[in-house]
């Protein structure tokens, strides 16, 4: 990878429920800058209807470390103390710089956090949902979760919020076309700041 290839991140983060896949989608479909979708490795057992290399890499535990200790992975962490590890791996941000892309990065504040270390220049977006009754409420409406599961989410999504202080942005997924116009002119500035 030669030097010249601008290194663009933006991250998007919030709990699960907040709405996040179907925004990710429309982002990608309709972003007025090019958005390549990071396709996050995990441990975790597909849920149904997901697919290998496109909603994740889904990994063994044996493979996940063995890939951890060839430093394949950007930032990892072990997500809603699941027992379960998610990680970036170097080469899906290659892969987006190498189309001369935006990697585009759906991950948790631990995760966030490790990547701005390393790429202070990263954007990062909060998205959270508009109440805590509002995000429990679509949580449960997504009925794929056990009730523990869902409890140590809501946990978690509490712990996330008090993080969103850390992000260059906050959005609310309230009407899921108004958040992706905001991000869209988000990303429209980010990229100009960038040209100019
Ligand atoms: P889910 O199991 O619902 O697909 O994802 C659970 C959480 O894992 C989400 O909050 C998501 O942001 C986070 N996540 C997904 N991929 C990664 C990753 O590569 N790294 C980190 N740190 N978190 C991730």
């Amino acid at each position: 990878m030669t030097s010249s290839v601008p290194k663009r991140i933006v991250i998007l983060s919030g709990p699960s429920g907040s709405g996040k896949t179907t925004l990710v989608r429309r982002l990608v479909e309709c972003a007025p800058v090019k958005l390549v979708k990071s396709v996050s490795a995990t441990t975790r057992p597909p849920r149904p209807g997901e697919v290998d290399g496109d909603d994740y890499w889904f990994l063994s535990d044996e493979e996940f470390r063995r890939r951890l200790a060839k430093d394949e992975f950007i930032e990892h962490a072990e997500v809603f103390s699941s027992g379960f590890f998610y990680g970036t791996l170097w080469s899906e941000l290659e892969r987006a710089w190498g189309l001369d892309g935006w990697a585009f990065l759906e991950i948790d504040v631990q995760g966030a956090m490790k990547v701005v270390q390393q790429y202070p220049e990263t954007v990062t977006i909060f998205l959270r949902t508009p109440s805590s009754a509002e995000f429990e409420r679509r949580l449960r409406a997504r009925g794929t979760e056990s009730e523990e599961v869902i409890q140590r989410r809501l946990a978690t999504a509490e712990k996330e919020l008090q993080q969103a202080h850390r992000y260059r942005y906050v959005v609310v997924n309230d009407q899921l076309e108004t958040a992706v116009s905001e991000i869209c002119e988000i990303l429209k500035a980010e990229e100009k700041a960038r040209n100019a």
